[in-house]
C-alpha cells in the first residue's frame, strides 16, 4: 500500500526508521526490535540506505523481508551518492520486482572528508531528479527529506523553500523531517512552506535522545541545534546513559505531544535500531495505535 493513500485518509501516521545492521547478530537485534514496535501498529517503517549507497543489497533484502515476514509497510530510503543513474534505477527495479510500493528519494551526503556533493559523471545532481525519474518509470509511492532549521548547505531560507517546492512539484507525495528539538523551528518551518503552496502532508522527525556524547555528535552532523536548556540538562548526564536516556524520553514525549495537538501529519521515529525509547515516548504521549 501506499503511503501517500493512508494519508489521503486523514489518518496522521505513525512510522519508525531502521539502518540497515552491517553483521548478522545485528539484523536479528533488528528484527527484535522490530517485532516488539509492531505492536504500537505503525503506519509504515523505513530502512535508511547507509553513506554512499553502501548498505543498498541489505536495505532492499531489509524492506522486503520486514514487509513479509512481520507484515508491516515499509518504505525504502534512496540516495544518488557514488552511483551512475542507472545505479539508482536498478535499485528501483528490484525495489518494484519485491512488492516494495514506498520509497524515500534522497540526494544523500557528500562521503565523509569531502565537504561538497559531487555527482558521479552523468549522475544525478539532486532528489527532484531522482524524484522526476522515478515518476517517469515507475509507480512508486514517493516521500522526500525537509529541514526544518534549514538544510546544512542551503543558502538562505528563502532559497530552501524554493528547492523544497521543486521536490513537491517533482511529484514527492510527503515530506519527513531531519531530526529537531525545539517545536518553534517546525512551526516556523510549516508557515513557510505552507507560504510558498508547499500542501503535502508533513511528518515529524523525532529522535529520542539516548546517550548525551551520542546526540552531540548526531546533531552537528546533520545540522540539528539542541536547545541551550536541553543542552544543560544532557550535560548532567555525560557519563550516565541511562540517565540521558530517561531525559530524552520525557523530552521526546512532551515534543510528540505538543505535536499532534497542534495537529500534526505524522510523526516519524528515528529508532536508532531500539524499541524500549520509542515505546516509552508513544506510551507517555498517550498516542493512538499504542499497545497500552
Ligand atoms: C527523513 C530523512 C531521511 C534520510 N535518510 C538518509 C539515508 O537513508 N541515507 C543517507 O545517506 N542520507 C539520508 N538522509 C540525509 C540526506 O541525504 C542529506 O541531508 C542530504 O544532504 C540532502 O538530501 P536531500 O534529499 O534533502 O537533497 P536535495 O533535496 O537534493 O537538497 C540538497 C541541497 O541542494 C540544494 N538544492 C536542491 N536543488 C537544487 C537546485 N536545483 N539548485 C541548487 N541547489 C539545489 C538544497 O537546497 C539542499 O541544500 C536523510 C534525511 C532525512 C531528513
Amino acid at each position: 500500500m501506499k503511503i501517500r493513500d493512508v494519508l489521503a485518509t486523514g489518518r496522521r501516521t505513525i512510522s519508525f526508521e531502521f539502518f540497515a545492521p552491517k553483521t548478522d547478530q545485528g539484523v536479528e537485534s533488528l528484527f527484535r526490535a522490530i517485532r516488539r514496535l509492531s505492536s504500537h501498529r505503525p503506519d509504515f517503517v523505513s530502512v535508511t540506505y547507509g553513506a554512499g549507497g553502501s548498505t543498498r543489497n541489505e536495505t532492499v533484502d531489509l524492506v522486503s523481508r520486514i514487509k513479509a515476514e512481520v507484515g508491516l509497510e515499509t518504505m525504502a530510503h534512496v540516495t544518488c551518492v557514488a552511483q551512475t543513474r542507472e545505479d539508482v534505477h536498478d535499485v528501483l527495479e528490484r525495489l518494484e520486482e519485491l512488492g516494495v510500493d514506498n520509497v524515500l528519494a534522497l540526494r544523500g551526503d557528500p562521503p565523509r572528508g569531502q565537504g561538497v556533493f559531487v555527482p558521479v559523471e552523468g549522475g544525478f545532481r539532486y532528489a527532484s531528479e531522482v524524484i522526476t525519474h522515478i515518476r517517469r518509470n515507475f509507480d512508486f509511492g514517493v516521500g522526500a527529506a525537509c529541514f526544518p532549521e534549514l538544510h546544512p548547505e542551503s543558502v538562505d531560507a528563502a532559497s530552501d523553500m524554493v528547492h523544497l517546492r521543486e521536490k513537491v512539484d517533482a511529484g514527492a507525495d510527503y515530506l519527513i523531517t531531519q531530526l529537531f528539538f525545539d517545536n518553534r523551528d517546525f512551526f516556523d518551518f510549516m508557515d513557510r512552506a505552507r507560504g510558498v503552496g508547499i500542501r503535502v502532508p508533513v511528518l515529524a522527525g523525532i529522535l529520542p535522545v539516548l546517550a548525551t556524547a551520542q546526540i552531540r555528535r548526531f546533531a552537528s552532523l546533520c545540522g540539528a541545534s539542541i536547545p541551550p536548556a536541553l543542552d544543560r540538562e544532557l550535560e548532567k548526564y555525560v557519563d550516565d546513559d541511562d540517565g540521558a536516556r530517561e531525559l530524552g524520553i520525557e523530552y521526546a514525549a512532551r515534543q510528540v505531544e505538543e505535536l499532534w495537538r497542534a495537529g500534526v501529519d505524522g510523526i516519524h521515529f528515528y529508532t536508532i535500531n531500539r524499541s524500549h525509547s520509542v515505546s516509552r515516548v508513544l506510551e507517555a504521549a498517550g498516542l493512538p495505535g499504542t499497545a497500552g
